[in-house]
This record gives structure tokens, C-alpha cells and sequence, in this order.
């Protein structure tokens, strides 16, 4: 044997033990010894029962994703499974730590029973990965759990606690000591000779299901009440309908041809490419593991507005306790008014009990003088959206602020160099760029100043981890990585318009391709009114905008923006006033209005997107391409089934992009067409932008 697999006797209980770090995948160079131990092992008469577990920090924590795509060198899963279920004699017994995710949890199933230690957590999470469980975990799981759990299980990807596990019938035993456990409850299982019942042959649920469908239609519908557009959720439900409905064998048959049939479509490409780029976002350049963060235990957050409540919110929610700023003791009682509502939210959703409401409202400390924040480890800003109110605050904490402390902005524009330059500590200083609602929002821009010391990026990211969010680090730069791309985007919608299309029109292109909205209704959603002023500060204009927010129509907020809104509604309804006004406005431009196909609006939205994403990365504001993809997928709704906007320009080719935009170019002189070097380079070279390195699907 060798040290991947190796197997001891306690007694006539074989104990084979897997060692594979990190996770113990279930790699081809685990399943070859693996599956020579079973077949020893169940052949050796010396042997009375088995246990199967592994060392390290986990059971077996899925498939090695590396090997998706390729054809599985024997002995596959499959195979590793149906050598177990030729052991009919002797108790097989999984002995489960850490999480059993995927694979690994399949071929936990391929044993008689299942031993865990309390933590440990059981899954098949196949699904975020645009696949479904294709080793036999869509029929073997709702054998035992039955089918309506089952399909909750399997179609979120949601992995439960060893507790609910056994309560389910999943786990046969919780137990303290888990390997000498595991063997103990192998042997008793064996001299009491427990009835050995493989997975497969045990029908009891099955039958009640075909009996009466109703329970298991009605959790299918409430399963894949949200699929986002994409196939494998429901997949996963048709999977475990076929467990129901079809003998085993044909099941599995079935469910293996799904999945060979989306680990090869470009929907699971994307989602594995996002789950490496993930991954690959935490890594900084500059940032080593020799480098530690600093220990945050308290956060100060100046301004209780939009954006300061939910970040303070999101501090609370993973545990750390915040102090909050307000000019006012008004602007404060209105802040902490608004957080205690939105809790109040998750507690009438059952989302969250009325004790843990009590408990997170504990954690706010309200203030308006600023030595209070003295004692904080963390202190974020997020004041008005001006140079100058930016500038008075970062001198006040610079004068409070303990040593060593950091200091983050949540601006959306302005340049972290300037804010961090008024303090005689601009290697504390960095941006910290949360989304609307920031309670909600995944995703952190962690923007990085000339100066910011690694040791202040790596806090950053931990911090982000703690509190739930998914970071990337960019550079300085108006709007950093997501609003500077987002401007290219809007720069052409107005345009759109004039030119013929409608709001809807467009937005319903958006909506196809499978955001959960397009512009305008975003416009609607976020305000028009902040960009109208803004514009206004600039001495800029945008025809229909500012003509929408003259007459006060700001979006949702004030009932009525590009769409109308219903008295409480958010459904956007278009306007006839809107179309009559945009015709106006072209007339004046003496713009002849036609008609816009969706690949025109395609072309002039998201391409310009992707021009922009390119010059990001050739200034090296973010630093691969898969970073400007969680940007997206994490702050704006991309879609995830097309991995990104950079994912997405590889599949369709940026040689298409690159002369499209050069049409466009040539045809309106706009500067957002003009393809960028980069992008021009990687076309003519036949290359993607994948070419530039991080994820490996
Ligand atoms: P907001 O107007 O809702 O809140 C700002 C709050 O700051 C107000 O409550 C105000 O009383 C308070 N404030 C202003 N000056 C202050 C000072 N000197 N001391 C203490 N408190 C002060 O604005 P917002 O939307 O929360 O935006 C805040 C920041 O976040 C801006 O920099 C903005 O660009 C950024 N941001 C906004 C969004 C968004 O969608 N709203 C998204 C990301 C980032």
C-alpha cells in the first residue's frame, strides 16, 4: 500500500485509512489503492468488517475537479462504489470528520453505515458547480432520507450538520472518539449481525413517494423556485424524479449521462471557472503567508446612512461589535432605526429568532463624538461622496485613531492616495468598497493605495472572510474595477434610446441574456438622482436622465424614474410619458429614430464592458482577468451560468469583439469603442483572455 491509502487491523476490523491533502479529493492516485483495499479486504477471511476514514483535517471532501472534462481513469467512483457494494458480508462503515461533500459523501453511501463525529458536515454540492452528483448520490440519497429532503438537499447544495444528519437517518451513529468508535461500531454490527442492506436495495421511502407524489411535487416546485436560468438545479430535481420513478440502475444510468452531458456545457465551465477564480482572488500580490494580519475585535464605522448601516450590520453579523459615528443624534436614531428594521425583516422571515435580533442591536454602540472610536481596531467611513468631507474625517481619526489601527473608505470614486495622504499613517489607509444593500451584497473592492502596507491588505481579507464577503483587491482609479466598467455600460444607453430603442427593449436584452435586471431598471433601483447631481457638481449632462430628475423622477424611490412604480410595488411599468419624452429628445438632436436589434444593444453595452475590463488589466488595477469576474458576479448580477464578462468575451471570441468595436468606432468616433491595445493584441494572436493566467477548468 502506499501512504495515500494504507490499511491496519484492530483485530478483525481492517481500518483503511486515506490520506490525500489537503482535502483528500477522491484523485485518481487515492481510487487505484483504494479500490485494491476493498477488494483485499473483503477477500481477506480474517477480515470481519470494515472501516473506511481518513486523516487530515476532513473526510473525503469531494471529486478532484481537476480531472472534470476528461474521461475518468478506472477504477472511477462508479467503480470504487460498486466494489464496495460487493462486500455483502461484512459490515462496511464510513468513519466521517470534517465534511463529506460530493463524491466523498457518495461513496459514503456505498457503505452499509455511516459514523460521524459531531462537526461534521454532509453534502452534495455538486449543483454550484453547474453539475449534478453523477456517482449515484441523486438515487442513493433518497433512499435514505426520502425524496422531498433529498431534492432540498441535492438542488441547494446545502450541506447539514452531522446532528440533522443522524436525526435524518443519514448518519447511523454520532460518536466522541470517531476512528476507535467507527471500529467499535463495526464489530458490534458484525457479532450482532446487523442486517447489511446496501443503500441501493432499500426502497421503503421510494415506495411511499410513487404511492403519493404530492409531497414530492410540492418540494421540487419549492426546490427550484429560484434557478436563475440555470440547467443544473434543474437537473439535479429531474435526477431525483428518475430515483423515484425509475428502477435504480436505470436511474443511475440517467443521472450519469446528465452529468457527463453538463460538466461539458459552458454554464458548468463558468461556474468552475468562478470557484477557482474565487479562490484565486484572495491571492495578493505582496501579501505571502509570512504576512499576518492585524487582529480586529472592534469596528468603528463613520455615517449611519445607506451605506454605513449595512456595513455595520455586516461587522455585527459576523460578530464583531461596532461603534457608530452620525453628525447628529437625529442621524443616528434614524440609522439605528433602519438597521433595527431590517432585522426585524429577517425575524418576521423566520430568518433570524427574536433573541439574536435582541443580541446583534447589542453590539451597536451609537456616537457622535469621536474619541469614542479611540479603542477601535478598524474604523470605515462612509460620509458623503465629497473630496473634502472625506479629507475632515480622515484628519479627525488620524488624530484619535489608536497605532496600528486601519482606516478604510467606502468610496465609490475618489482617490484612496489623496484621502490617505492627509494622515501621517497612509500605510493604515485603504479603500473599502461594499455594495448596495452592503448587508446583503457579497462583494468587497479592497482597493490598494500606493502606500497601504501588506500586513493592512491581508487584514483586510481576513476581515472580509469573517464578516461574509467575497474580497478582490484593485488599484486606485476613478470607480476602481465594477463602477468603471459599469460607465462604460451606461455610456451608450442613453444613446440607445435617442436612437430608437425602448427601456424595456433594452433592459429585456439584459434580461435574456439572464441578469436578474438591466440598466434602467437599475437606474430606477439605485436612485437617478445621485448621478444627476453628481453630474450637475461636474457640469455634465445626460439628456434623458436629467430630464427624468427635473420633473423629480428618481426611480423607485419616488414612485416613478424611467418605469412607473405601483404604490409599494417594484415592478417596473413602462410610460408612455418616457417613450413620448425620448421621441421629443431625439427630435430635438434631429435624430432619425429605427429599429435596434438585441445584438446591436449587445454590442453597445457589454462589449464596451469588456474594452474596459481589458484596460483595466493592461493599467493592472485588477490583476487577472477572473478578478473582473467576481467583480461582477458578486457586486452587479452578472450572470453566473456565463462566469463573468471576461469569462463570457472568451466564449465568444474576442476577435468578434474587437472588430465589432472597431465598427462602432468608425461609426460614431466614441472613445468606449476604440479596443484597447490588449484586447486587440490577444484577438490577433488568437488568444482569450484566459491566456493571461489565473482559473484552470
Ligand atoms: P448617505 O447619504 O445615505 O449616508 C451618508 C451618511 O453620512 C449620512 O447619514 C450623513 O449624515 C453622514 N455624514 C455625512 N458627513 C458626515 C461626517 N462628517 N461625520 C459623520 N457622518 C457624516 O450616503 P451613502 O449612500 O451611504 O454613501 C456613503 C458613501 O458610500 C459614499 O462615499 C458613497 O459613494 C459610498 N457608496 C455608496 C453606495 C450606494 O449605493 N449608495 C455604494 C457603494 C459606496
Amino acid at each position: 500500500m502506499n501512504s495515500i491509502v494504507s490499511v491496519t487491523r484492530d483485530g478483525d476490523v481492517a481500518i483503511i485509512l486515506l490520506h490525500n491533502p489537503p482535502v483528500n479529493a477522491l484523485s485518481h492516485r487515492l481510487r487505484e489503492p483504494l479500490d485494491a483495499a476493498l477488494k483485499a479486504a473483503r477477500d481477506d477471511p480474517a477480515v470481519k468488517a470494515i472501516v473506511l476514514a481518513c486523516a487530515g483535517r476532513t473526510f473525503v471532501a469531494g471529486a478532484d475537479i481537476t480531472e472534470f472534462g476528461k474521461p475518468q481513469k478506472a477504477p472511477s467512483l462508479h467503480d470504487l462504489i460498486a466494489t464496495l457494494e460487493t462486500i455483502t458480508t461484512k459490515p462496511t462503515v464510513a468513519a466521517i470528520h470534517g465534511t463529506a461533500l460530493g463524491g466523498g459523501l457518495e461513496l459514503a453511501l456505498g457503505c452499509h453505515f455511516r459514523v460521524a463525529d459531531k462537526g461534521a458536515r454532509l453534502g452534495l454540492p455538486e449543483v454550484k458547480l453547474g453539475i449534478l452528483p453523477g456517482a449515484g448520490g441523486t438515487v442513493r440519497l433518497p433512499r435514505i432520507l426520502g425524496p422531498e429532503k433529498a431534492v432540498a438537499m441535492i438542488v441547494s447544495g446545502t450541506p447539514i450538520g452531522a446532528l440533522e444528519a443522524e436525526e435524518a437517518g443519514l448518519v447511523d451513529a454520532l460518536v466522541d472518539d470517531l476512528v476507535p468508535d467507527a471500529v467499535a461500531f463495526a464489530r458490534e454490527a458484525d457479532e450482532t449481525n446487523r442486517a447489511l442492506v446496501a443503500v441501493r436495495d432499500r426502497n421503503t421511502r421510494i415506495e411511499a413517494a410513487q404511492a403519493d407524489m404530492s409531497g414530492f411535487e410540492k418540494a421540487v416546485t419549492e426546490a427550484t423556485k429560484k434557478t436563475r436560468g440555470l440547467e443544473a438545479p434543474l437537473a439535479c430535481a429531474q435526477a431525483v424524479c428518475n430515483a423515484v420513478t425509475m428502477p435504480f440502475d436505470d436511474a443511475l444510468g440517467a443521472a450519469r449521462r446528465t452529468f457527463e452531458r453538463l460538466v461539458a456545457g459552458d454554464q458548468s465551465k463558468a461556474q468552475r471557472h468562478l470557484f477557482f477564480a474565487e479562490r484565486e482572488a484572495a491571492r495578493v500580490e505582496g501579501v505571502g503567508k509570512e504576512v499576518k494580519p492585524r487582529e480586529i475585535r472592534k469596528a468603528g464605522i463613520i455615517g449611519a446612512g445607506t451605506m454605513g448601516g449595512g456595513i455595520a450590520m455586516s461587522f455585527v453579523n459576523g460578530g464583531i461589535p461596532v461603534t457608530i459615528l452620525e453628525m447628529s443624534k437625529e442621524a443616528l436614531d434614524r440609522g439605528l432605526g433602519m438597521i433595527d428594521r431590517n432585522y426585524g425583516i429577517s425575524v418576521s422571515r423566520g430568518s433570524l429568532s427574536p433573541e439574536a435580533h435582541k443580541k446583534r442591536m447589542a453590539l451597536f454602540t451609537p456616537t457622535t463624538n469621536y474619541d469614542d472610536l479611540a479603542d477601535a481596531d478598524i474604523i470605515i467611513e462612509a460620509v458623503f461622496e465629497e473630496m473634502a468631507v472625506k479629507k475632515e474625517v480622515f484628519s479627525k481619526l488620524d488624530a484619535i485613531a489608536k497605532p496600528g489601527a486601519i482606516l478604510a473608505s467606502n468610496t465609490s470614486y475618489l482617490n484612496i492616495n489623496e484621502i490617505a495622504a492627509i494622515t501621517k499613517r497612509p500605510g493604515d489607509v485603504l479603500g473599502m468598497h461594499f455594495f448596495s444593500p452592503a448587508n446583503v451584497m457579497k462583494l468587497l473592492e479592497i482597493v490598494r493605495g500606493d502606500k497601504t502596507a501588506p500586513d493592512v491588505l491581508a487584514t483586510a481579507l481576513a476581515t472580509a472572510k469573517k464578516i461574509g464577503k467575497v474580497p478582490v483587491v484593485v488599484g486606485v482609479c476613478n470607480g476602481f474595477v465594477g463602477n468603471r466598467m459599469l460607465g462604460a455600460r451606461n455610456d451608450e444607453s442613453e444613446n440607445l434610446l435617442l436612437e430608437g430603442a425602448s427601456p424595456e427593449g433594452v433592459d429585456k436584452v439584459f434580461t435574456d441574456f439572464g441578469w436578474p435586471m438591466g440598466p434602467f431598471a437599475m437606474w430606477d433601483l439605485a436612485g437617478m438622482d445621485i448621478g444627476w447631481r453628481n453630474r450637475k457638481a461636474h457640469g455634465k449632462t445626460a439628456v434623458i436622465g436629467d430630464a427624468l430628475c427635473e420633473t423629480g423622477r428618481y426611480g423607485q424611490k419616488t414612485g416613478a424614474g424611467v418605469y412607473l412604480y405601483e404604490k409599494g410595488s417594484r415592478t417596473p411599468t413602462p410610460d408612455p410619458e418616457v417613450a413620448k419624452l425620448i421621441e421629443e429628445k431625439a427630435r430635438e438632436a434631429g435624430i432619425e429614430r429605427r429599429t435596434i436589434s438585441a445584438e446591436e444593444i449587445t454590442e453597445r453595452t457589454l462589449y464596451p464592458m469588456i474594452n474596459e475590463g481589458a484596460r483595466i488589466l493592461e493599467e493592472k488595477i485588477a490583476a487577472r482577468p477572473s478578478d473582473i469576474d467576481i467583480v461582477w458576479i458578486n457586486g452587479y448580477g452578472f450572470p453566473i451560468g456565463k462566469g463573468g464578462p471576461m469569462f463570457w468575451a472568451d466564449l465568444t471570441g474576442l476577435r468578434k469583439i474587437a472588430e465589432r468595436l472597431e465598427y462602432w468606432h468608425g461609426k460614431t468616433g466614441k472613445q468606449v469603442f476604440a479596443p484597447a491595445p490588449l484586447l486587440k493584441k490577444l484577438a490577433a494572436e488568437g488568444k482569450g483572455f484566459s491566456s493571461l493566467g489565473a482559473s484552470r477548468t
